[in-house]
């Protein structure tokens, strides 16, 4: 079934002008479980204050529908954040709370159970198709906490600010609020988020800050050294009884969000450049043989690209990514058992910039003759 995720007319959140821009308008379709859903994706600027978000926006109840019916993460799949900073800042303000709740906990990992270890009660929301968590929305919690958490969740809310004062109501006096996102000025180097269709905000610190002040949030601290993932922030905040509406300065921050946006964008673009250079390349020798290594988010967009191949293999140096392309049903062999593969490879393609040269290296141990071999890179 192809559905239409359903929107409807979004204000400033901040300031609440109507008087909006447009930055960024794509349509995304994107296979579940079930379904195939179909996001209109308009990323505006706000010409009053220079908040970046998605409107018109989609529904809360259509995008539940999305949400419950993609793919649960594998059960294994190494977290891909620092859960030791993830700790380091709940250790630094955790003060006398004995039970925590974590919003949108998905998988139950290292962290979890480093959680468990240093509270007396861990509760957890998900509301996407993860098993064993206590609740599937926020709305049906009755306990409050000293405590809240949540990791890149916010960017996803359609509605931050309602859902924000929902959870400082969720909040005892006194309580805290811990919590990343993306931000805005780390997008010129890390363009993923900007790209990502589910993202309905793009928040620069700032208007995070304002944002939270109309809930009736204070600052207690921020950091992007200490965020569990490098392209975020970590913020801490309090419930301030005393902060009112209107309290702090709305700052306009038109200009330079749309740089920093743009050049996002920028960045994005030559990615989806390289993608399509590279996709071509495939599709135009269906039969040479060839090896994609990394089964990571690079490789998914790439996969999307490509005609059906029986040449080409997956390689991945963790055993654990062995499903990570079970969708397509491709098997991601570690290289010691894709020897064969590795010999007979005319070209192979590096997934990784980080870990080009180790792979590089580890292709030529395993690859018997020095033959000529294409090296393509994204
Ligand atoms: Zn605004």
């Amino acid at each position: 079934m192809h559905e239409l995720i359903s929107t409807e007319p979004r204000n400033c959140d901040i300031c609440n002008s109507k008087d909006l821009e447009i930055l960024f308008k794509y349509n995304k379709t994107v296979k579940t479980q079930n379904h195939l859903f179909s996001f209109d994706v308009n990323n505006t600027i706000c010409k009053s204050c220079g908040f970046i978000f998605v409107s018109p926006v989609y529904k809360e109840k259509s995008l539940n529908k999305y949400y419950s019916d993609t793919f649960p993460r594998f059960n294994g799949q190494n977290e891909d954040f620092d859960a030791e900073k993830r700790i380091a800042v709940i250790d630094k303000f955790k003060s006398r709370a004995t039970q925590i709740l974590e919003i949108g906990a998905n998988q139950k990992g290292i962290f979890f159970s480093k959680l468990n270890d240093k509270f007396r009660k861990v509760y957890t929301v998900e509301p996407g198709s993860s098993e064993g968590h206590n609740f599937k929305n926020i709305s049906e919690i009755k306990e409050t906490f000293d405590l809240i958490i949540h990791y890149f969740v916010l960017e996803h809310i359609p509605n931050p600010k309602d859902w924000l004062s929902k959870i400082v109501y969720l909040l005892n006096t006194d309580g805290v609020l811990i919590f990343e996102v993306p931000t805005i000025d780390l997008y010129s180097s890390f363009f993923e988020p900007l790209a990502l269709y589910e993202h309905t905000n793009h928040f620069s610190c700032r208007k995070l800050e304002e944002l939270c002040a109309l809930v009736g949030l204070r600052l207690l601290y921020c950091s992007q050294n200490e965020c569990s993932r490098p392209f975020g922030h970590v913020f801490v905040f309090c419930k301030n009884p005393e902060a009112q509406n209107g309290q702090m300065e709305i700052k306009d921050e038109y200009q330079s969000n749309k740089s920093y946006f743009l050049r996002g964008l920028e960045k994005y673009a030559e990615y989806e450049d390289v993608l399509a250079n590279t996709a071509d390349f495939v599709n135009r020798n269906p039969s040479k043989k060839g090896i994609i290594w990394c089964a990571n988010l690079n490789s998914f967009n790439l996969f999307e690209k490509l005609k059906k191949n029986n040449l080409l293999h997956v390689i991945d140096s963790d055993p654990l990514k062995s499903n990570f392309f079970e969708q397509l049903d491709i098997l991601v062999k570690t290289p010691e058992c894709a020897t064969v593969e590795i010999n007979e490879a005319e070209y192979v393609i590096i997934c990784s910039k980080i870990h080009e040269r180790d792979i590089l290296n580890a292709f030529r141990k395993i690859r018997n003759n020095e033959d000529r071999f294409k090296t393509l890179f994204i």
